[in-house]
């Protein structure tokens, strides 16, 4: 995607809602003949006398043809969402409409929108930088309340705020010391080179705790990777499908016929958990069966949730402890879970209050005790965390600007250390200005922007 300028004062045009039949329909247009473009065909008062913000009922005529009765809304240049003109002109939802109405424009002179193409208008227009231009991205596909917070507060201004004050700050030192080049003869230091450490390292521990906030911001975004752990017939499809409350995994009699992962997303007091059910927890000599374990120890490792679920019909103590030995040695938080207690042996279950207190008895086939279980995972994923409104980087992009950000940091302080020329320290802070720019969008580059915008639907 480029911007040359035609492009850019091109009027755009696009459906708005969702494609299908609906009660109601938006279409959007948005550039400098949005009002004159709709006010050529509108027949009803005339739009170009009209003030902003208000909404006006009349017909969409193709020459004496009515295509349909509207209601439109105007937005006048630059009080709109991409601060050119736009026009909201809202008509019942047939795809016979929309297509006339869309086509009817587009003869007049309009130009179909890409995807994502009003809000890098509003990106590009300075309505909101670059993070917050992906915020929207995020907050249209946010499907739990944990990633619906993250992106709203990201759109609102989140972290893009402090890294631009630091920045600033950072900017200031940079002109310092590039004034200090202009006078080496003289020997000056405009640029105290202590409190430019003070700053480095204040904006070092701000980058640290944005990086490590992307390890929860990616879980928010993407759900808590959990894994079912345990040995063939415990029970971890009739649990997940418990859970589920649908038939997703194939409940079987047959021992280790669960080969497959079967990822499945729930919903757990706003948190999105992504269940990924597994083969089991042993080496098998089955082959097809071993398999399905190494990939389970893969899995385990990169999940953050662990269910480790036993049979308390069909299991003893030393299976158990040696389980939960390996369990341990993963380092990944993990729940036991004894399942079956409909069955259970007594002797066991003391046996289990005793040496793992910890212990959780359920029965998935009778869906009982579920919720208890339901409370213990939120409990172990810390749910404080996700709803303390601190900044949370959701975003890869920005984890990666981040990331050189740090290591740019990381050079000018060891440039003080040992006493680096005036020219080499400047280009370190430059280039950590550079990377702090990517983030908020100071620094961008066509390709970059076309990667985010792309990612967007049509109409948004
Ligand atoms: P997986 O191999 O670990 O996925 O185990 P399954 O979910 O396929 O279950 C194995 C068998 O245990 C099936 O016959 C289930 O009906 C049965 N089962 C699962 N949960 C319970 C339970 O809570 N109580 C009893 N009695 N049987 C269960």
């Amino acid at each position: 995607m480029s911007f040359n300028l035609s492009e850019k004062n091109d009027t755009i045009i696009a459906l708005a809602t969702p494609q299908g039949v609906g009660a109601i329909a938006v279409i959007r247009l948005s550039g400098p003949e949005a009002i004159s473009l709709c006010n050529s065909v509108f027949k009803g008062k005339n739009l170009e006398k009209q003030e902003s913000h208000t909404i006006h009922f009349g017909t969409i005529r193709d020459g004496e043809k009515i295509i349909d009765e509207v209601l439109v809304s105007l937005f006048i240049a630059p009080k709109s969402f991409t601060k050119e003109n736009v026009v909201e002109i809202s008509t019942h939802g047939s795809s016979y409409i929309i297509n006339q109405v869309i086509k009817l424009f587009i003869r007049k002179g309009a130009r179909p929108a890409k995807p994502g193409e009003f809000t890098q208008r509003a990106f590009l227009n300075g309505q909101f930088d670059l993070a917050q231009a992906e915020a929207v991205a995020d907050l249209i596909h946010s499907d739990s309340e944990a990633s619906h917070q993250a992106a709203l507060n990201q759109m609102r201004g989140g972290f893009s705020g402090e890294i631009q004050q630091l920045r600033n700050q950072l900017i200031h030192f940079a002109s310092m010391i590039e004034l200090e080049l202009d006078f080496v003869e003289e020997d000056v230091e405009f640029a105290s080179r202590d409190d430019l450490r003070v700053l480095i390292e204040k904006l070092l521990r701000v980058i640290e705790q944005l990086i490590a906030s992307f390890d929860l911001g990616n879980v928010i975004k993407n759900g808590v990777p959990t894994v079912i752990a345990g040995k063939p017939n415990a029970g971890k499809s009739t649990l997940l499908n418990a859970l589920l409350n649908e038939e997703k995994a194939i409940v079987s009699e047959i021992a280790g016929t669960t080969r497959d992962f079967i990822e499945d997303e729930i919903n757990i007091g706003g948190v999105i958990f992504r269940f990924i059910d597994t083969a089991g927890l042993r080496e098998t000599t089955d082959t097809i069966e071993a398999i399905g374990v190494s990939r389970t120890q893969e899995k385990m490792k990169t999940a953050s949730l662990i269910l480790y679920l036993f049979d308390l019909t069909d299991t003893d103590m030393v299976e158990i402890n040696r389980d939960v030995n390996k369990l341990e040695n993963l380092g990944v938080p993990f729940l036991k879970v004894g399942n079956k207690i409909d069955k259970a042996n007594p002797q066991l279950i003391n046996d289990l209050k005793e040496k793992h207190p910890d212990s959780l008895f359920i029965s998935a086939g009778q869906k009982e005790n579920l919720d208890d279980l339901r409370n213990r995972i939120l409990e172990l994923v810390n749910l404080d965390k996700f709803r303390t409104g601190n900044t949370i980087v959701t975003n890869i992009r920005h984890y990666d600007s981040l990331v050189k950000t740090r290591q740019s940091l990381l050079d000018v302080l060891n440039g003080l250390d040992i006493q680096i020329t005036n020219d080499f320290l400047a280009m370190d802070i430059r280039r950590s200005l550079h990377y702090l720019g990517e983030i908020t969008g100071e620094i961008t580059t066509d390709d970059l922007l076309a990667n985010i915008f792309s990612k967007f639907c049509i109409g948004k």
